[in-house]
């Protein structure tokens, strides 16, 4: 359930790790399973109950069994793996997952005090407090059925030529929860970041990646009769015979192929040059004349619109024919699709759990359902994040973490400078230019200086789903309303109480809500050494991704531009190429090894924000005047922030999730994030005393940054 002003803002943004919203962003369909229904009646896992605070440096998560030159993850991480087995409502089980949980949980208490009618409450508190209480009435949901998106799929059903597809599109993508075909968003221009225009980019399946409708092994043939099969009971829960339902889920299947082979892969999408093609909207309709586009832009409030960047043309070609040959009748049981897909996670059991069981147990591996709690506290999270947030922040952000905060990121900076200056591969004339980038970089830290404001948006008690559609359409017009406008360079693409971080190369700014300034990130308790391997490698590596396959192809003010001398590019490459094979060798289930290039930019910031935290590290306790500083429980600090590192990355994961992220996910799991990154950095290997040669330090290793 994502809103296209989420999408919009996420599409340029690399964050810390994959969430919901990054993992939407980054699938061409904003379809988004939910991760699975709850069910009616309350099992004891449904009572919401407090998760105990994560706390940083965990002595009980070390396995000291074995040895930190061999596998440090595992030394580091053993005992917590072992412990903390993936709870039967989740995919995957890390340190992340335990402070995104109890913020979730902080959250429901608070959504829970502001759905009492009768309570006290603030404008603010009577509109998320009546959103969740909407999202929490199971019972008018099962009592409600279809009925909710019954007016949507009568007016797919009434449609009577293919022309009326644009207008309906469009009213899908701007009013209701649910996309079709392509995504419509406003954007920075690529070249001239002070230029917010429309973009069309390439969308509209229902699978995590186009590989899954493409590869031909045995695993994704079964997950292809897998989504038939879930196909099949939607279209029966909306009232179709077993024949026609059948029939239907051949036609979106078909039509879902043609967008997939039409859609150019995530690693390519990764170079912007590939996604840009700003062209008037004249060669759009020359690019798909079968496809309505004067209808469509009408319908989205946008007729007067001239220009736009079609990100990936190629698939508006595809997506043409797949218009001009496919009946009436297939385009609608793909539009219907659509429609249930996206709204099933919100309407009655029957289809929760056709949902779920699709979605989360048989692709994700997930054992039972999400109770419905966590699910809706998310959604008002997601819906009305800005609304929520302000009073959260009040709670549970005090002042002294934000200058905390600042002071870090400080000393974040004047490490990365330091990095460039001594980089042994970059020549004088780039180096002047990445310092020029580093001065220009900005920051936001917690949450925003102004919130949006929500008010004109109805919320009622007793419509999930007409409430829902409403935050849909004022997203979108949020949305396109930037268009035209200056850009504003304060507002935020991820909400306050969010687990997460990100960089945007159009803005070239680094971003850390209020949700993850807490351990075991971030303990104003602990000694420094904890604190940089925790959030000071996490703005390293934010910082790092200014310089990484994407971000190095942006200059300071956010416009792509070479700015590297052709033999500099040359070097970045190769050094680049040494950790797109290191980490393509890594596996992350048996017989599935990452993709190097679609993680790259991941793992070259994780390299890039291990090793410049551990130098601002130094030179904290340097000008503290403590030279290497004293050991605390037995390990002094340079092993304390090896061990601080490592232990944010400590997880469990399903076999199924853990194959879908290798497909979708540009960051490497927790064991290649900490062992991939430590045997880059021989400052590991001699904190732990290792010998060269052995696996955490190898005689050759990366290095990008
Ligand atoms: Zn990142």
């Amino acid at each position: 359930m994502q809103s296209p002003t989420v999408l919009a803002r996420a599409l340029a943004a690399v964050s810390l790790l994959l969430t919901a919203t990054a993992y939407a962003s980054e699938n061409p369909s904003p379809v988004l399973p939910a991760s699975g229904p709850a069910s009616a009646t309350d099992t004891p896992a449904d009572v919401p109950k407090e998760p105990k605070a994560p706390h940083s440096f965990d002595l009980t998560a070390i396995d000291k069994t074995v040895d930190p030159c061999v596998d440090f993850y595992q030394y580091a991480c053993g005992n917590w793996r072992k412990n903390n087995p993936i709870p039967s409502d989740q995919v995957r089980w890390g340190r992340f997952n335990e402070l995104a949980e109890r913020n979730n949980y902080l959250l429901y208490t608070e959504l829970e005090k502001a759905s009492n009618p009768s309570a006290d409450r603030t404008l603010l508190q009577k509109q998320y407090g009546d959103f969740f209480a909407a999202c929490m009435n199971t019972s008018l949901a099962n009592e409600k059925g279809a009925q909710p998106i019954q007016p949507l799929l009568q007016r797919i059903a009434a449609l009577e030529d293919k022309k009326q597809i644009a207008s309906l599109v469009g009213d899908i993508q701007s009013k209701e929860v649910g996309a079709a075909f392509f995504v419509t968003a406003s954007q920075q221009d690529l070249k001239d970041s002070t230029k917010v225009i429309a973009g069309i980019r390439q969308g509209g399946l229902s699978l995590p990646d186009r590989d899954y409708y493409l590869e031909t092994d045995d695993r994704m043939v079964k997950i292809r009769q897998q989504y038939v099969d879930y196909m099949v009971t939607v279209f029966k829960l909306a009232g179709d015979s077993a024949e026609q339902a059948a029939e239907e889920a051949k036609s979106v299947l078909d039509i879902e192929t043609a967008l997939a082979k039409g859609s150019i892969s995530r690693t390519e999408l990764r170079d912007p040059q590939k996604r840009y093609h700003p062209m008037e909207v004249s060669a759009l309709k020359e690019l798909a004349p079968d496809f309505d586009w004067s209808l469509y832009f009408g319908s989205i409030g946008e007729g007067q619109l001239t220009n736009l960047n079609v990100s990936t043309p190629d698939f508006f070609k595809a997506m043409n024919q797949i218009v001009a040959s496919n009946s009436l009748l297939q385009l609608k049981s793909y539009l219907r699709l659509h429609i249930l897909n996206a709204n099933a996670p919100w309407l009655s059991d029957e289809f929760f759990q056709a949902n779920f069981n699709f979605f989360g147990h048989e692709l994700q591996g997930q054992d039972s359902p999400t109770p419905r709690w966590k699910r809706c506290t998310r959604l008002t999270d997601q819906s009305l994040g800005e609304a929520v947030g302000q009073d959260w922040v009040k709670k549970y952000f005090p002042p002294q973490a934000k200058a905390d905060m600042e002071r870090l990121v400080a000393a974040l900076k004047t490490s990365l400078a330091q990095d460039i200056q001594t980089l042994p591969w970059m020549s004088e004339a780039t180096r002047k230019e990445a310092e020029v980038k580093l001065e220009l970089f900005r920051q936001k830290i917690g949450y925003p200086d102004k919130w949006k404001d929500y008010s004109s948006i109805q919320i009622s008690r007793d419509d999930l789903i007409g409430n829902l559609d409403r935050v849909a359409a004022f997203d979108f017009n949020y949305d396109m309303n930037k268009i035209g406008k200056p850009v504003n360079e304060k507002e935020w693409g991820m909400t306050p109480p969010t687990v997460n971080a990100y960089y945007m190369s159009s803005m070239n700014d680094i971003n850390f809500p209020a949700g993850i300034l807490q351990p075991p990130f971030f303990d104003p308790t602990k000694d420094p050494a904890v604190n940089f391997g925790g959030i000071g490698v996490v703005i390293g590596h934010e910082m790092t991704h200014g310089f990484d396959d994407q971000g190095s192809k942006f200059d300071g003010k956010g416009n792509l531009r070479e700015w590297y001398s052709p033999d500099d590019r040359k070097q970045f490459v190769e050094k680049t190429d040494c950790e797109v094979s290191e980490y393509g060798s890594f596996e992350s289930a048996p017989g599935a090894k990452l993709n190097g290039k679609l993680t790259l930019g991941e793992n070259t910031a994780d390299n890039g924000g291990l090793r410049i935290a551990y130098e601002a590290l130094m030179s904290t306790l340097a000008s503290e005047g403590a030279g290497t500083g004293q050991p605390i429980d037995g390990y002094n600090p340079a092993q304390r922030f090896f061990i601080s590192f490592a232990q944010v990355w400590c997880e469990n994961r399903t076999d199924q999730s853990a194959r879908v992220s290798v497909k979708t996910d540009p960051h490497s799991p927790g064991q290649w994030r900490t062992n991939g990154t430590v045997q880059n950095f021989d400052g590991f290997g001699k904190a732990f005393g290792c010998k060269k040669g052995q696996p955490m330090m190898p005689e050759n290793s990366c290095r990008v940054w």
